[in-house]
């Protein structure tokens, strides 16, 4: 699937912005960016539900929309759809919503596809349910069943696991990527949870104001975001700022090398919370520096929280008063005023310019 320079308005507002992507046979994509920037729009204009204004959309190397025709309609597109907003037809029950793509089979092959996925989906013994008797999480497995059932080459997902619970999430979400990868289907879902993404994809395209800002391997975008927005969207974060000076930025942490930029200009450093490392006071002196950790600073803790894998501390820092957030693995909740030592991991730190 390729889009070429697809712009997309409604009314004044552009959506998309000469968006170019390209999918290969097979691969799984995340199409990855903050509400409103353009995803649900990009996957509506690759199924043919919407025209694009400008450019081209090929799917198997064939034309099917251009900036005035939708060449190929939905069905000739042989892909499968799980959208919020496609519901299932109300007057089929279950077996039959799911069979519906089947009709060029005999009903002996139909019973035995459609029972099959029903199962997967662990909706079996719903069969003769009409869509109305089960609930929103149950609607959305049949709707995945439904669209897996004519082995498309090519399954457009929004969003598809959002109302399943999280167990059944990952159980879910596991299966139908595992259904998906045996039939080499190629994947773009749609979402707006980074580690969602991270779990399902080979490949994330990062989306912001109808453009995709960059695209890589997961492991890729996480750990080498393009720009301080990017970071920021990817995770929870920290910030610290400093002054360019003579290629140099001086933090609390340690100098930073910020080579390239001017003198006087604004940079900010950000952190994850796993990327702090905390030491304890002894006798009001902390750990001395390290290359891998810089210099450490003193703050006080402000509230400790266990998140089950993890603990969240957070802590005002000496120098400025800030608040910073560290995420340890296991159980870590030091009681609120304790004095601790913070220093940082300088080669998970990402240095931008300031906007
Ligand atoms: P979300 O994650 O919240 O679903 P999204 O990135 O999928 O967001 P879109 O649904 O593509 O975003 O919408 C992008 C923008 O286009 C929004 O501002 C939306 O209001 C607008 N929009 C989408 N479809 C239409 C339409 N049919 N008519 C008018 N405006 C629309």
């Amino acid at each position: 699937m390729e889009l070429e320079a697809v712009s997309k308005s409604f009314k004044q507002q552009k959506v998309l912005d000469n968006l170019n992507l390209t999918i290969d046979k097979g691969e799984r994509m995340c199409l990855l960016g903050p509400s409103g920037c353009g995803k649900t729009t990009a996957l509506r204009l690759i199924a043919g539900l919407e025209v694009p204004d400008k450019g081209k959309i090929f799917i198997n190397n064939y034309l099917v929309s251009n900036d005035k025709y939708i060449l190929k309609e939905t069905p000739e597109r042989s892909i499968g759809l799980v959208f919020q907003d496609l519901s299932l037809f109300p007057h089929l029950n279950i077996f039959q919503n799911v069979g519906y793509a089947l009709n060029e089979l005999d009903n002996e092959k139909i019973k035995e596809r459609t029972n099959y996925l029903l199962d997967c989906v662990g909706m079996l013994t719903f069969g003769e349910k009409y869509p109305h008797m089960i609930s929103g999480g149950e609607q959305q497995r049949v709707a995945i069943a439904r669209a897996l059932a004519p082995r498309p080459k090519l399954m457009l997902m929004d969003e598809p696991f959002t109302s399943l619970d999280n167990i059944l999430r990952d159980e879910i979400r596991d299966l139908t990527l595992s259904l998906l990868s045996e039939e080499g289907t190629s994947v773009i879902m749609v979402t707006h949870d980074p580690e969602e993404a991270m779990k399902v994809s080979d490949s994330i395209a990062l989306m912001r104001d109808g453009s995709i800002i960059q695209k890589g391997a997961p492991y890729n975008v996480y750990n080498k975001p393009i720009d301080s927005k990017a970071a920021k969207f990817l995770s929870n974060y920290n910030i610290i700022e400093g002054i360019v000076n003579n290629a140099q930025t001086e933090t609390p942490f340690g100098l930073f090398m910020t080579p390239g930029l001017l003198n006087g200009l604004t940079v900010e450093i950000i952190i994850r919370p796993q990327h702090l490392k905390i030491d304890f006071d002894r006798n009001g002196k902390g750990p001395n520096p390290t290359s891998e950790h810089g210099v450490a600073a003193r703050g006080s803790v402000v509230r400790s929280r266990f998140l089950g894998k993890e603990s969240l501390v957070e802590l005002k820092m000496e120098f400025d008063q800030s608040i910073l957030k560290a995420s340890v693995p296991g159980v870590f909740l030091p009681p609120s005023g304790k004095n601790l030592w913070i220093s940082v991991k300088r080669d998970r730190c990402f240095v931008f310019v300031k906007d």
